[in-house]
């Protein structure tokens, strides 16, 4: 199952829609921003019913 999530750019301040499969569980993957095509670090945390509990953005060069 798909969800959406807002997501804002850790470079450019841009904010912007992205689909997520949280039924795969908790994840660690990376997405480049559709404005400044950087890569974004993305921390996903799903529960049991593959829910989006919580989603972290990072840098990837922190
Ligand atoms: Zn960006």
């Amino acid at each position: 199952m798909m969800e959406s999530v807002w997501i804002t750019c850790p470079y450019c301040g841009e904010v912007f829609e992205s689909e997520v499969d949280a039924s795969a569980g908790s994840q660690r993957y990376i997405e480049d921003c559709y404005v400044c095509c950087r890569p974004i670090e993305l921390e996903l945390t799903a529960d049991n019913a593959g829910r989006v509990v919580s989603l972290i953005v990072k840098r990837d060069d922190d």
